[in-house]
């Protein structure tokens, strides 16, 4: 009878958080010697994953769901090209934290780091492969898609040879060098009917997507002005970011990119006129062959202005704030691979407010990788495909008309939507 009565409320409780629907497991017998759990400690199945009852008061927000990995074997499975600073400190480790890729295939130029790597990430040896190599790829069945970590000059190259092996690529932001090498990137993938994305981690953060959903409800009004900040500091020479070769430019593509795709994706707009200065303090050979900073304006069509600054010799700060008719939105290392913080300041009856917007963080390297293996397993459009790296490269190229010419001058339209199907929210 007292079990029945257990029993009972367990499927009493249960029914409570949604989670009585055919499949779902209930109760749990526990371990020997010690009272069953609850079935709000215990949780259920349901529908192929497990699911736990509600545990905290409605005081608070309600937990996220738990998390719902594939297993191992149905990933997309990547190659990595390039074993630099961004894959072995961000990208690789990502993978820890994605519920739907893998990384299952390495191409180095360094054979030892590769196989160092190798060994801590469980992939085989003979996945291992140096650039002349790549081609091999195409034969691994493991490998759906490729991670390109290289200086920026060799993007071009890359995704046009992983296009001609059929399959997908995941390129590091800047694109390319040139409108010219975006635009032959974009059209190789399409012939080649493989998927481009353009690893816009920002497009994926959850505080960067706030602030999208902040302008789009138009919760504070409209927006009018846009503050967009991504400087920092640079060690010594030689590094290929200062060779113009290498890089294709400076500060600019580097991290004032942040800036104006900050600019088009908070507006959903893109510019129509922009006026650009860059600067490089004499003496210094490391801005011997690019700009050292920066800054430029972008007007957009409904009445937006942007001012955006990027340089190479300031303490680090990656700050972007939006300015609306009845609110501010101040978003301090928007641009970090962590840390992201809102402030929203606002009239609230008598008094001015200034509050702090906490959001659950998520890995947006994880995020990024699950939006592009979700989009590979789906045969669909990423939300930043090669059409929206190619519109910035051909906004930055005309910022540095700009700055050359010293005057404003009308900004390029893209050909056409620059931007798949948002992200869905649980990747
Ligand atoms: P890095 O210098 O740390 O790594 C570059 C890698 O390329 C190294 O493994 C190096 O051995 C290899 N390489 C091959 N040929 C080379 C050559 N000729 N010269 C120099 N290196 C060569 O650079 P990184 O910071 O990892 O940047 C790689 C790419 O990732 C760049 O396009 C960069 O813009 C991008 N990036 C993106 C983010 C982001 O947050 N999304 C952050 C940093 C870098």
């Amino acid at each position: 009878m007292a079990q029945d009565q257990d029993g009972a409320t367990r499927r009493g409780l249960l029914r409570a958080t949604g989670l009585t629907a055919a499949g779902v497991a209930i109760g749990a017998a526990g371990a020997p010697g010690y009272p069953p759990p609850s079935p709000i400690d215990a949780g259920g199945v349901q529908d192929g994953r497990v699911r736990f009852p509600e545990w905290r008061g409605d005081a608070e927000p309600p937990s996220a769901p738990t998390p719902n990995p594939l297993p191992p074997g149905e990933r997309v499975g990547y190659a990595i090209i390039g074993l630099g600073r961004i894959s072995l400190e961000e990208t690789l480790p990502a993978f820890a934290e994605s519920r739907m890729s893998r990384p299952v295939a390495l191409v180095s130029g360094s054979p030892e780091k590769a196989r160092t790597v190798a060994r801590r990430y469980g992939i085989a040896e003979g996945s291992i492969y140096s650039y002349e190599e790549l081609e091999r790829l195409r034969e691994n069945r493991e490998v759906q898609a490729v991670y390109i970590g290289l200086p920026n000059a060799m993007h071009r190259e890359y995704v046009v040879r992983v296009a001609g092996i059929g399959k997908h690529v995941l390129c590091e932001k800047p694109m390319a060098t040139s409108p010219e090498e975006a635009a032959e990137m974009v059209t190789s993938c399409a012939r080649a009917n493989v998927r481009l994305m353009i690893a816009y981690r920002c497009q994926y953060e959850p505080y960067n997507r706030a602030a999208i959903e902040i302008v789009r409800r138009g919760e504070l009004g409209k927006l009018r002005f846009i503050e967009a900040t991504n400087v920092q500091s640079s060690g010594p020479a030689p590094q290929w970011r200062f060779s113009r070769r290498l890089a294709g430019g400076g500060a600019l593509p580097d991290i004032g990119l942040y800036c104006l795709n900050a600019a088009r994706y908070v507006t959903g707009e893109e510019p129509d006129q922009l006026f650009a200065s860059s600067y490089s303090p004499p003496g210094d050979p490391r801005w011997a062959e690019i700009e050292e900073s920066v800054s430029f304006g972008l007007r957009f069509p409904s009445g937006v202005v942007a001012n955006c600054l990027c340089g190479y010799d300031a303490f680090n700060d990656k700050t972007l704030r939006l300015h609306f008719e009845r609110g501010t939105v101040e978003m301090p290392d928007a641009f970090s691979y962590e840390g992201q913080q809102m402030y929203v300041s606002r009239r609230e009856g008598q008094i001015a407010v200034r509050e702090q917007r906490r959001i659950p963080h998520k890995n947006q390297f994880a995020l990024e990788l699950d939006h592009f293996s979700e989009c590979v397993r789906a045969n669909r459009q990423p939300h930043t495909p090669g059409e929206e790296g190619a519109h910035d490269q051909a906004l930055m190229a005309a910022i540095y008309r700009s700055a050359a010419e010293g005057r404003p001058i009308q900004a390029p339209k893209p050909p056409g939507p620059t931007r798949g199907p948002a992200p869905s929210s649980e990747s």
